[in-house]
């Protein structure tokens, strides 16, 4: 993956909605993935659409803990389904139930760009390494903020899938990290909160700057 979100830098005015859920400058962005340079106008009016439905900072759900998942039913699983669309259109390498709304414990994620999204539903975390990584995540819940986040490196996962079959992910570098950032989310928690205060000042203020203005 790569390039990332931010290209903000070169004077561009900040009309558009940055991309979903982490970035990565250098390896690794959670929800967000890679804004290319120019979208095609059916692609952007796809993202739009898509980041319509995702609940941006401010909203309470994204600071509320999601429930344990009981009934793996067919609800769930066109949950998981709406899920992984709004990611794809969003152009996000991540998203949680929390962000549009539902408080289930759920996420989607799908590091390579072309594989099918992989749906985890109360997952666990069973085992994290000692050795930690910082990189800069980006979240869809919260456009144009980019944060440093130190995760673990690695961590071994426990959860359902959507048709309630066990899963154990042991997952390294970008996917650790995505699956922490989302993990997070199922606990209300945003990556705000795992950054500097520095940072969190600076996005902070990106985030009024953005309740200011009129419309999208
Ligand atoms: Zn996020």
């Amino acid at each position: 993956m790569s390039e990332t979100l931010d290209r903000l830098t070169d004077g561009e005015p900040p009309a558009e909605p940055e991309p979903a859920e982490i970035a990565d400058p250098k390896a690794a962005a959670p929800d967000e993935s890679d804004e290319p340079a120019e979208l095609d106008p059916e692609v952007k009016a796809r993202r739009d659409a898509a980041l319509a439905h995702v609940r941006k900072f401010g909203d309470p759900v994204l600071n509320t803990k999601a429930r344990e998942v009981e009934r793996f039913d067919d609800a769930l699983r066109e949950e998981v389904q709406r899920l992984g669309m709004l990611m794809h259109d969003a152009m996000g390498i991540g998203l949680a139930a929390t962000q549009i709304g539902l408080l289930n414990r759920v996420f989607v994620y799908r590091v390579q760009p072309d594989a099918p999204p992989s749906a985890l539903v109360n997952p666990e975390v069973k085992w994290t390494s000692s050795e930690e990584e910082t990189a800069e995540e980006g979240c869809l819940s919260l456009p144009l903020v980019h944060v440093d986040v130190e995760r673990p490196a690695h961590v071994r996962v426990e959860a359902r899938d959507e048709y309630g079959e066990p899963l154990l992910v042991e997952a390294s570098g970008l996917e650790a990290r995505v699956i922490l950032h989302e993990l997070d989310h199922l606990d209300g928690v945003l990556i705000l909160s795992k950054t500097t205060r520095e940072q969190r000042k600076e996005a902070m203020r990106l985030l009024r700057e953005q309740q200011l203005q009129p419309s999208s």
